[in-house]
């Protein structure tokens, strides 16, 4: 039986992606296969969307090794493609004693991670820098270059450079279940068999489950829940950097952020459940964050929420990422991937790419390959197309508004449904344009945006 490809890779989230791209970049046939209608359908739209420097991850720990690296490749890659990132830089605020205290270790920490950048700061730094922070800081640990950044242009601009890197994407395909044969494992889907070579599992919260129809019963994953509150955009004069708390042994805690949107948020909370599909907020998620903020920034609680969200986290039992080859089945798994895989997924797929090559993938790079897509900007601190006066006389179609309170022009619109990877339904269509994400959520725009999305798909 003839092989369709020479890998398969399972998952269209920004970690699938990534590495489908990745591998695109060799003489190699690849498939992109995602069970969900459209690609960064899963955690990778929903989280808290920072570009982690890796300062406060576990020194020694491969975590730390790849979210520093992904910070570096993703930082050039945003430029290349304009995905928009803002260097807002972050601050972690202590607010007692035993807090103050642990800043220097967290400095020590940051450093023994290679990131330099760490300062100490005494309160009245810190309020010089955050004034409508809440009363009670005694002290903050600067950390200039954490920054903000669009998770869903990420993920589209690795799946659409991987598709135009001729890798083929399936969507709406589910891996049921497996046969590894001799030289090839067939994956049995919703849409029928499809066999390869090489099997990456980069499946997020489904990835404990594929593992399993390898043989493999080593992890299990635990949905952790974070729960977060968007304001509205009149909120975004009460902060400019990245407010974050001490970490705990549970992760890194609730911070006030600005988005790049030009909102600001306040989450995530954290929460074990056992429903992979529980992406609901809850009553009591939202109130815990709605008492932590009434310390953190009493004048935000006075604001208007445009939007609550919730996102599961992919937790597993060790402290670590869970990234591993099976030369004897041609299979690699990527399971783990909890809190840091927006910023470090474009450096796991260089690392899977190595492990293939030593496991005996012949991943040879070729020598053309196309340009790095040049992404749309939904950045508020970029320059929008409603703006642009050369783009609107070269096409009025940027000129014509249908979200208001986004700003989003028809020509976006029209833009977005004939992409490399159109949105397969009005939720695609925010993601890629920002419609109907504003204040309104739809109540005023929703009708002729259905209408032109089924006019132009
Ligand atoms: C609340 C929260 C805040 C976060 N904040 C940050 C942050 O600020 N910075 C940061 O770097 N990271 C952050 N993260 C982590 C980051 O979002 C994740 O690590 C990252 O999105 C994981 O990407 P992924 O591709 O592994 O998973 P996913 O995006 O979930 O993709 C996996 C895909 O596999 C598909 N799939 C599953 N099973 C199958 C199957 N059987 N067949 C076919 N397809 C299948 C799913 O449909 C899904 O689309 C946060 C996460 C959460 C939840």
């Amino acid at each position: 039986m003839s092989t369709d490809y020479d890998v398969v890779v399972i998952g269209a989230g920004i970690v699938g992606a990534a590495i489908a791209r990745e591998l695109g970049g060799c003489r190699l046939s690849v498939a992109l296969l995602e069970a969900r209608d459209d690609v960064g359908d899963g955690t990778s739209k929903a989280n808290t969307a920072i570009l982690h420097t890796g300062f406060d991850a576990k020194p020694g720990t491969l975590e730390s090794r790849l979210v520093r690296r992904g910070y570096a490749l993703l930082s050039e890659y945003a430029a290349a493609t304009g995905i928009p990132v803002e260097r807002t830089g972050a601050i972690l605020v202590a607010w007692d004693d035993e807090q103050l205290d642990t800043l220097p270790t967290l400095k020590a920490q940051a450093e023994a991670n290679s990131y330099q950048h760490c300062e100490l700061v005494d309160a009245a730094t810190v309020y010089a820098r955050i004034p409508k922070l809440g009363p009670g800081a005694v002290g903050g640990l600067t950390v200039p270059d954490e920054s903000i950044i669009c998770t869903w242009t990420v993920n589209l601009a690795l799946a659409t450079d991987a598709v135009n890197r001729g890798v083929t994407l399936h969507r709406g395909c589910t891996v049921e279940s497996v046969d590894i044969g001799d030289d090839s494992t067939t994956l049995h889907t919703s849409t029928g068999p499809i066999s390869a070579r090489w099997v990456i599992n980069a499946a997020g919260l489904g990835a404990d489950v594929i593992d399993g129809h390898f043989g493999f019963a080593r992890f299990s994953v635990t949905p952790r829940r974070g729960e977060l509150i968007v304001y509205d955009k009149l909120a975004r004069p009460l902060v400019d950097t990245i407010v974050l708390p001490v970490p705990t042994a549970r992760g890194k805690g609730v911070l006030v952020s600005p988005t790049i949107y030009g909102n600001v948020m306040l989450g995530p909370t954290s929460e074990d459940l056992a429903d992979r599909t529980a992406t609901s907020t809850s009553r009591d998620g939202l109130q815990s964050l709605l008492d932590k903020g009434a310390r953190l920034m009493p004048w935000l609680l006075d604001e208007e929420i445009t939007a609550t969200y919730a996102g599961l986290r992919a937790a597993i039992d060790r402290g670590d990422y869970l990234i591993d080859a099976d030369q004897a089945q041609r299979y690699l798994v990527v399971g783990g991937i909890r809190s840091t895989g927006l910023t470090a997924g474009m450096a796991i797929a260089e690392h899977v790419l190595g492990l293939l090559a030593a496991a005996g993938l012949d991943a040879e790079p070729r020598t053309e390959l196309p340009d790095p897509p040049r992404m749309p900007n939904l950045g508020e601190a970029f320059l929008r197309p409603y703006q642009d006066a050369q783009a609107i006389d070269a096409d009025p179609a940027y000129g014509r508004i249908v979200c208001f309170c986004e700003r989003v022009t028809e020509g976006e619109l029209r833009d977005a449904c004939r992409s490399v990877i159109p949105p397969a339904g009005l939720d695609g269509l925010r993601r890629r344009t920002r419609v109907m994400n504003g204040r309104c959520q739809g109540f005023f725009c929703g009708a002729e945006v259905q209408h032109l999305f089924e006019a132009l798909r």
